[in-house]
């Protein structure tokens, strides 16, 4: 709860009596912000960026027809079932104001949202604690979005309204390569899951076990495949290995690059381009691999049947031959595998190619 101070623009007196009113209930909220800059600035028609402020003045909301609001914080507000009256919209997003924060993976929801309200001619108000970082990214992606703008152009537009907008780096980064996706999280592209290992790395010596999830399916489990894929085979023993879909591109290496929330550029952008200088294939970890990976930093991949060595895999991160670093890394000797076409009349059947 923040309390009205000094220098409240119109209505302060009426707000102070109302906040006496339900201040104790609804707790305190911390440290006091400056209450000189206005609670919330409207940034598009109908889209309102603020902080916890904002949302503890339902005066405030009314005056401005809000009737939807997005909260991107650590706690839910207790105002949803405060005085605000019937009919108004609320999403709530748990999120911490760190880099390394997954705000990425909740953008399609935070956009649909502000859209949506938007199409049903709702004004929204984007708020986290102190409007300034992740209220910002959230308002930024959805200009990206809406008006197909770069991350840079979209950020540089909202600080014109709001010059002390300041998102962390990690957020940043994940616009950027919210950017790179098409403006839609596409958790089946190589940027997603290079993205999810990552955030997972960051959290790696402390993990007791993988999420499932990361893991790829193993190859001889399924004979189903799309037409297109392409299956790679242990070249001594013919073990299914891993499908193409499982490859992360990356772009030809320009040296070695930090752990990803210090990085200002995505490493690694779909790429359509051959990759000659590549002599490995980094692969997303596929199920027969977990036994190997968990409890220690690096190591060597070994072909699950036969023990041929295949490559080598590091939490930290292993550097391409085209000098690409790519974190972590799970890496196959192109050499050391075959491609195999697959046949989708005949289902688990293979051709060489
Ligand atoms: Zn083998
Ligand atoms: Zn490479």
């Amino acid at each position: 709860m923040v309390r009205p101070t000094a220098s409240r623009p119109l209505g302060a007196a009426m707000l102070e009596a109302r906040d006496r009113r339900y201040g104790s209930e609804r707790g305190s909220g911390g440290a006091s912000q400056a209450a000189a800059a206005p609670q919330m600035l409207q940034v598009r028609p109908g889209v309102y960026l603020g902080g916890a402020a904002a949302v503890a003045e339902p005066q405030q909301l009314k005056e401005a027809g809000i009737t939807a609001v997005l909260t991107v914080d650590s706690e839910e507000p207790a105002f949803k079932t405060g005085a605000h009256g019937e009919g108004m919209r609320c999403l709530f997003v748990a999120a911490l104001d760190k880099p390394e924060t997954d705000l990425l993976s909740h953008l399609d929801r935070c956009v649909a949202f502000i859209g949506q309200a938007r199409a049903q001619g709702r004004s929204v108000l984007v708020h986290c604690h102190s409007g300034i970082s992740r209220s910002v990214a959230v308002v930024t992606a959805f200009l990206m979005k809406t008006d197909q703008l770069t991350f840079e152009k979209a950020y540089a537009d909202l600080q014109t309204v709001k010059p002390e907008a300041k998102m962390n780096e990690g957020f940043e980064w994940q616009l950027k390569l919210y950017q790179a996706m098409g403006y839609e999280v596409d958790t089946s592209s190589a940027i997603y899951k290079q993205y999810r290992l990552q955030k997972v790395t960051e959290k790696y010596p402390e993990l007791q076990s993988l999420p499932q999830e990361l893991f790829a399916v193993d190859p001889t489990t399924i004979s189903q495949g799309s037409k297109d894929e392409v299956l790679y085979k242990c070249r001594k023993c013919r073990r299914s290995l891993f499908r193409s879909s499982s490859i992360l591109d990356h772009n030809e290496g320009i040296g070695p690059i930090a752990f990803a929330h210090k990085r200002t550029t995505p490493s690694f952008i779909l790429t359509t381009g051959s990759q000659a200088q590549c002599t490995s294939y980094f692969i997303e970890p596929v199920q027969w691999m977990e036994s190997t990976l968990l409890g220690v930093m690096d190591g060597q991949l070994l072909c699950p049947k036969c023990t041929a060595k295949l490559g080598s895999f590091n939490w930290y991160g292993e550097q391409c031959s085209c000098g690409r670093w790519i974190t972590p890394a799970f890496q196959i000797h192109k050499n050391r595998v075959d491609e195999m076409k697959m046949l989708p009349v005949l289902g688990s059947q293979t051709r060489k190619i």
